[in-house]
């Protein structure tokens, strides 16, 4: 539970959609934090269990590709929705759209695979759309923020979703390119850990948004207790150890105002978090061209999108 701060946002209702446990705190948890210390009720929807990561620690490694993972990371997103102030609820039932993997992995011909129930996610959002009744709706681009085919798949199922339900505020979480070199320049790798080369950030960031939203210290600070809550996925390098993954790392983040915390995904690349979440306004449903994958995802990636100026959250939920 996020304290309360102010009742600025009450009555107001946001529905955050993700493909898996770790994606709400990694991609939105700040804006989730900030949103919900100032009243809003924040409704998050997981789509899978994300049975298909790898695990960071020794303790856990051996449920790696098993449906326990799945189990096991329920409480890991409990807790870390916790952290962050939204309730948590499974996109169908938990465990019932299963984590799709990488293209061409046995996961992805799985009956279950959210890839191949596109459909009855959509119906699914759409059952939430029609209770919750948000004011905005966030979930990823085109691209699913990085070509994951379950990112790719939620933003299929939560335009289509939206657009039967005929619910027009819709937001994509992207990582801002700039920020992240910028964040990324003042931090020195733990020990163990690598600088992720330029076509790997270019996959992840996008250069344009329409919205950056600050963080506050407090909606920071929850952020990073979010993502401290995933450890079988995300090793902070602040020193921090758990039950999962007693080993510490420490990363120097030589600037705290650029990036206060830096982390790394099971594949010891690092990344800053930094003092702002940003957002593109959803131009709808549209799905990369697996024929030239490279230079569509170039135009997802820096399409027509202007940075909004003056008061951003009122903005953010102006339809
Ligand atoms: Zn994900």
């Amino acid at each position: 539970m996020t304290n309360r701060i102010s009742s600025k946002f009450a009555g107001k209702r946001v529905l955050v959609v993700h493909a898996h446990p770790d994606d709400e705190v990694l991609f939105t948890g700040g804006t989730i934090a900030e949103l919900t210390m100032h009243g809003a009720d924040v409704l998050l929807l997981t789509a899978t269990l994300g049975e298909e990561g790898e695990v960071i620690g020794k303790r856990f490694k051996a449920l790696e590709g098993s449906d326990l993972l799945g189990g096991f990371r329920i409480r890991e997103l409990q807790d870390a929705a916790r952290a962050i102030g939204a309730r948590s609820e499974h996109l169908i039932a938990p465990g019932h759209l299963r984590d799709s993997g990488m293209v061409s992995s046995p996961a992805h011909e799985n009956p279950r695979a959210l890839v191949n129930c596109v459909d009855e996610a959509a119906g699914g959002i759409e059952k939430h759309l029609a209770r919750f009744k948000p004011h905005a709706v966030i979930t990823y681009g085109p691209d699913g923020g990085y070509g994951h085919p379950d990112h790719i798949a939620v933003h299929q199922a939560t335009e289509r979703a939206c657009k039967a339900a005929g619910v027009t505020n819709i937001w994509w979480t992207i990582y801002q390119r700039e920020a992240i070199y910028q964040a990324l320049d003042t931090v020195t790798a733990a020990d163990g850990w690598h600088t992720p080369s330029d076509d790997y950030l270019h996959n992840f960031t996008n250069a344009a948004y329409d919205l950056k939203l600050p963080l506050s210290d407090a909606a920071l600070g929850a952020k990073i207790a979010g993502i401290a809550a995933h450890p079988t996925q995300v090793w902070l390098g602040n020193g921090t150890v758990t039950e999962t993954n007693p080993v510490p790392a420490w990363a120097i983040c030589h600037e705290p105002a650029l990036a206060p915390v830096a982390y790394a995904l099971s594949n010891n690349l690092v990344m800053p978090i930094i003092r702002a979440e940003y957002l593109q306004r959803s131009r709808g449903e549209s799905t990369p061209l697996d024929a030239d994958l490279a230079a569509d995802a170039a135009r997802l990636h820096t399409a027509d999108h202007k940075p909004l100026n003056g008061d951003v959250w009122e903005e953010f939920f102006n339809e």
